[in-house]
């Protein structure tokens, strides 16, 4: 079986994770029957340099001929003062928009070894084990929005909007997610207030019809914001809309206790675009400092979602845990006793057998 994977080094820590993520995709080559073929594109400041432009025509033509794509970050203060149309994170939202990726996971797990590094009580963070699965292309972000003069006052406004289509496909794929996991599936919406809540309430409900198997249920926004502080263990998948979920996801990673650690696959119909949540680090980049193991985990995303990979995925995964229960350890979760970005992907090798 052979695979093209489209990369996208980006810009800062990117390129360092990256090239750890792909090393371990070698060696699973190394011990299954698939064969990667990595055909690299430049994405963000790296394009905006060669290409005057965040995402170039000729990324777009790579990543659209490829199985999956794997992203590193983009963005840094060299390209700050740009205007914001060739900004570097524009290149992303392009990205995210030709893939027609409309359904973001990100899931939150806080590894035993780790309870340490969290913030949260550890009477609060048994078992933590979720995935947040936030809509990307609709809404506030997509909607129509305007500044003007009323009244002589300078009023804005930016408008949420959902049909029926955009919530049932997200539907589904938390639906089926959840079928992977623990079978449940929590709606977070604002439906008291908002009636786009609402519809997104009708419209689950009715693909939950199909879904008999997996419990579902409903929580206001505010209210979630609270639980996933308080109960997280409470969740398995939360679907959510994209503004809601990109706060939420920001929320969750935090109880996990290190950004570094965090991967996060979009999906559509077609391809798949795999990243770790966190940004470009420049404050770290090039000194073999980043962590690398979000990008690792978002390369086990890739074999799980886009190449049916769960065994290998699986592999991964139980690497990066063991290599965490053995004391390793990277500069940002202990900055006296850490590996550098390499040599905890050496550790992380080892144990994909
Ligand atoms: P973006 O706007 O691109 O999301 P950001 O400004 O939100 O970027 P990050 O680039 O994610 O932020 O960095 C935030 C902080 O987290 C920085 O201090 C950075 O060094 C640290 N950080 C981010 N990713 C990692 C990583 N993989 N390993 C270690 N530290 C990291
Ligand atoms: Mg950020």
């Amino acid at each position: 079986m052979k695979k093209k994977i489209a990369v996208l080094k980006g810009d800062g820590i990117g390129p360092e994770v990256v090239d750890c993520g792909i090393e371990v995709l070698n060696k699973i080559e190394e011990i299954s029957n698939v064969e990667f073929e990595y055909n690299f594109a430049k994405v963000g400041g790296d394009a905006i340099d060669n290409y005057d432009d965040p995402f170039p025509r000729e990324t777009e033509e790579i990543c659209k001929s490829s199985d999956a794509i794997l992203l590193g970050a983009v963005g840094g203060k060299k390209w700050d003062e740009i205007e914001s149309e060739k900004r570097p994170e524009k290149g992303l939202l392009r990205l995210r928009k030709s893939l027609e990726v409309y359904a973001n996971l990100r899931p939150c797990k806080i590894y035993d070894s780790l309870k340490d590094n969290s913030p949260l009580k550890p009477e609060y963070i048994k078992d933590v084990d979720i995935v947040i699965v936030r809509e990307l292309m609709g809404g506030i972000y997509f909607g129509k929005r305007d500044t003007l003069i009323e009244n002589g006052i300078k009023t804005a406004y930016d408008e949420e909007r959902y049909n029926e289509v955009e919530i049932e496909r997200i539907a589904r794929y938390a639906f089926e997610m959840s079928r992977l996991r623990r079978k449940k599936v929590t709606l977070v919406d604002k439906a008291n207030v908002l009636d786009s809540s609402k519809l997104w309430r009708e419209v689950v409900q009715k693909v939950a019809a199909e879904y008999s198997d997996v419990e579902l249920d409903f929580m206001y926004v505010d209210n979630a914001a609270m639980q996933l502080v308080r109960n997280p263990s409470s969740f398995d998948c939360i679907l959510t809309n994209n503004i809601f979920g990109d706060i939420l996801s920001d929320e969750a990673s935090q109880i996990s206790g290190s950004i570094g650690l965090l991967p996060s696959a979009s999906l559509g119909e077609k391809l798949g675009l795999y990243e770790p949540i966190h940004g470009s680090a420049p404050d770290i980049a090039g000194k073999n400092l980043a962590n690398p193991l979000a990008t690792i985990l978002s390369c086990a995303m890739m074999l799980r979602y886009s190449f049916k990979m769960e065994r290998e995925a699986l592999i991964i995964e139980r690497a990066v845990e063991e290599v965490l229960e053995e004391g390793f350890r990277t500069f940002d979760l202990d900055s006296e006793n850490y590996l550098g970005t390499k040599e905890i992907t050496r550790e992380v090798i080892k144990r994909i057998k």
